[in-house]
């Protein structure tokens, strides 16, 4: 017995204001049936951070490119407790342990 998977996908523009999005059938990964008329120009930046965009079209994609919405993003640093950021927090404990009581 063959395992076939079926799921519908939406694609939504990301663009700002834009609000184009139109839906596929899929069967094993591969799209089933015609794409609706007006997908045509649909495209998907990738950014070095592997976040992905998808836009109806390359004014869109502009838009979105000129707005610095695909720049790399630095994750957060994790930054290391100092001696006084140390005392400070045991300070607060020694104060909710006071009252407490
Ligand atoms: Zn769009």
């Amino acid at each position: 017995m063959a395992l076939n998977e079926k799921l519908t996908r939406t694609f939504v523009c990301e663009g700002e204001g834009c609000n184009k999005e139109f839906t596929l059938q899929f069967l094993n990964t591969q799209p089933v049936g015609e794409p609706p008329a007006g997908i045509e120009q649909w495209r998907v930046v990738q950014n070095n951070n592997g976040l992905q965009f998808g836009y109806c079209s390359g004014a869109c994609e502009s838009k979105a490119a000129l707005s610095g919405k695909h720049d790399f993003q630095r994750p957060p640093q994790i930054q290391l407790a100092t001696e006084r950021d140390a005392h400070v927090a045991k300070k607060a404990v020694d104060k909710l342990i006071e009252l407490r009581g």
